[in-house]
């Protein structure tokens, strides 16, 4: 690691190595989110306003906190059929 930071030192100048620790990053922070979102994307959730029963899209799921969903078994989620913001829970 410390040779790799240092070939890039020297090829492309000190800020340009600091551009690149931020963009790993960054795409290393935007992947722990990515694969959060997925995982709880695979859930079936119930609206509490309408009873709808929807599969969440992982984008949507990527900023739900995985610890606290998994404690309560709910998440702050869109329904899309009534379109109302609101704590949907996992139907048994
Ligand atoms: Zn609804």
């Amino acid at each position: 690691m410390k040779i790799f930071i240092n070939t890039m030192l020297i090829g492309f100048g000190e800020d340009m190595a600091i551009i690149l620790i931020i963009i790993i990053f960054l795409g290393f922070f935007f992947f722990t989110f990515a694969i959060n979102g997925i995982r709880l994307a695979d859930n079936i959730f119930a609206c509490p306003n309408c009873g709808h029963h929807f599969k969440p899209k992982w984008y949507n799921m990527m900023f739900v906190p995985g610890r606290i969903f998994l404690l309560f078994n709910k998440a702050n989620l869109k329904c899309p059929k009534c379109k109302t913001r609101d704590t949907c829970s996992i139907p048994n």
